[in-house]
């Protein structure tokens, strides 16, 4: 019934279309009524039906394939060879990714072991066409996750409204099982959990760390890795973020950063699992805090302080309605407006992003001349270990990370924030400090997304931008305006408003010291002490699974 599969070996090419790699007639599962003629080209299968050759083939990219097999009939058809695709083409209209699977029977030889071979051929052809293809492997940013790979991921039943295991069960486990993807499963047992296996595991068996949660686990993780001994390795470890929490920021960046449309859960752990599946790890800046206590915190999200902290702590009541409990904290804390007192400061960053329409720093308060506050200038023997122009204390390695090899602080030995003076220390001349000192919110984000559907920092649009996205909004504004600016947030049309308490820079670092402590300050989304911080981004120090970007 089926024509054999056919490759010329010399060319690689078969027929008169260069594009095709190989070709042939199958029946396709379960009704083998009709033949399709298949053809694989390097980005797509063109599947056509053999008695319709003028209606155009449906055509299965090759970068929506998540993987191929090869296998045997089952008792009713034991002589039977197969082979199946599996792919989640994005629908345009949603912006989410749908399963779409295709087996085919090869029946054409008399020969059972060259129908085997044929099977086991589109197999592994389908597959190795859509493994992504990096350029330069060794010198380049992106890498791939090794095939086979085998997943080392932590589940935090309490994430979300409680439901991640289900979650797992029912979106993850699948694609994971269709792109031969083995895990080990390890279901947290309580806050920190994650954190001190993350620091104790041997993690050579692992070509990545899984998180099934929200942001908070992904910290414990980042965190646990950053206080091993071997830290400037073992942060190397490619890490993964599957959402099943109430605050899926990280998830909603990734998902925005590989060209997806926005999208809640189910569909943005659908489209993150494909990411997982297709195994494209790209560099991750890391934001390195120290706070006056003298502790050292590594994030990759945010540090918050005023309206946006309560909110995401204070709705932790309304944990099992979800990413909805942030909706009605706000409502909440809107209604209780409070103003934060305290001093921020931040070194600009070179090259002000040219997006920015939200009221820079500079229209809103005037320089130094204009009546500024500006830092006393420091002695320079008082911050010379971490004065950022000793190239000398600079290594770059791969990546782009500034590392120093001496001068250690609590946490990551070695690991310098060359842009930082000690907290009890002026920030140095090349800063700036903000001339208000009451605000309803201060805000340092580093990816585009502070939630879900909090599409915030529009002008991020990578992992790796070596940039953090201060914003503040200063005491005075209206609650009208302050809720036209949330409301916008969730299509991140915010920046264009021009209102004169809302300011947005990008900055290399920043400094916030709060007048009191009892207010609630969060990195990533978890609390810590509320005291005075500072922060400064370490380019490309982390490694996260994502769209390739
Ligand atoms: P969400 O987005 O729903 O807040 P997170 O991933 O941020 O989800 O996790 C919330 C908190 O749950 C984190 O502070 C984490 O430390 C904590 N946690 C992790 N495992 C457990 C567990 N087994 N029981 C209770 N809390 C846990
Ligand atoms: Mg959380």
């Amino acid at each position: 019934m089926c024509e054999r599969s056919v490759m010329d070996t010399e060319s690689g090419v078969v027929g008169t279309s260069p594009e095709i790699l190989l070709c042939g007639c199958f029946t396709q599962a379960p009704s083998h009524r009709d033949v399709y003629t298949l053809a694989l080209t390097t980005s797509e299968l063109r599947v056509q039906l053999l008695e319709s050759p003028s209606r155009a083939p449906a055509a299965l990219q090759l970068a929506d394939c998540l993987g191929s097999r090869a296998f045997r009939g089952l008792s009713t058809d034991p002589g039977g060879h197969y082979f199946s695709v599996t792919a989640y083409p994005t629908l345009e209209r949603r912006g989410r990714r749908r399963e779409v699977s295709w087996t085919f029977r090869v029946g054409a030889s008399p020969d059972p072991e060259e129908d085997r071979r044929t099977a086991e051929t589109w197999a592994a052809s389908i597959c190795q066409l859509a493994t992504p293809v990096v350029p330069g492997q060794a010198g380049g940013a992106l890498r791939v996750l090794p095939r086979p790979s085998q997943l080392l991921i932590f589940l935090n039943p309490r994430g979300g409204k409680g439901t991640a295991y289900s979650l797992f069960t029912t979106h993850v486990l699948p694609m994971l099982s269709k792109a031969d993807i083995g895990f080990n499963l390890v279901v947290t047992e309580r806050p920190n959990h994650a954190r001190e296996l993350a620091h104790d595991y041997a993690l050579e068996r692992w070509d990545a760390l899984v998180v099934v949660s929200g942001d908070g686990l992904m910290y414990e993780v980042v965190n646990g890795l950053m206080e091993r001994p071997d830290w400037s390795s073992a942060i190397k470890k490619p890490l993964c973020i599957l959402p099943a929490g109430s605050g899926n920021a990280l998830a909603a960046s990734v998902n925005h950063y590989s060209g997806q449309k926005q999208v809640t859960n189910p569909e943005l752990l659908v489209n993150c699992t494909f990411h997982l599946c297709k195994g494209l790890v790209s560099p991750m800046d890391l934001v390195s805090i120290t706070t006056s206590s003298g502790k050292r915190i590594f994030s990759f999200l945010s540090v918050a302080w005023g309206f946006v902290s309560d909110v995401d702590i204070e709705s932790e009541k309304y944990r099992m309605l979800g990413a909805m409990r942030f909706s009605i904290g706000t409502a909440i804390r809107l209604a209780a407006l409070r103003i934060y007192k305290g001093r921020l400061a931040y070194l600009p960053a070179e090259e002000p992003s040219a997006s920015v329409s939200a009221r820079t720093p500079d229209q809103l308060i005037p320089a130094a001349a204009k009546g500024e506050i500006t830092s006393t200038p420091v002695q320079s023997h008082q911050y010379t270990p971490y004065n950022f122009c000793n190239s000398n204390n600079v290594e770059t390695l791969e990546g782009n990370e500034e590392h120093r090899s001496s001068q250690s602080r609590s946490g990551s030995p070695g690991l310098l924030d060359s842009l930082l003076v000690p907290l009890d220390q002026p920030v140095p001349t090349t800063w700036k400090v903000v001339k208000e000192d009451k605000f309803v919110m201060v805000l340092a984000l580093y990816q585009s997304h502070l939630g879900a559907d909090l599409f915030s920092a529009p002008m991020v649009t990578s992992l790796n931008d070596h940039l953090i996205q201060l914003f503040y909004i200063s005491a005075g504004i209206s609650r009208a305006s302050l809720i036209k600016i949330f409301v916008a947030m969730e299509k991140g049309t915010h920046m264009e408003y021009d209102c004169p308490y809302f300011v947005h820079m990008p900055v290399k670092a920043f400094r916030i010291e709060p007048f009191g402590s009892r207010d609630i300050m969060t990195v990533d989304g978890e609390v810590i002490e509320c005291e005075s911080l500072q922060g400064q981004v370490h380019s490309g120090l982390g490694r996260l699974i994502s769209g390739g970007r």
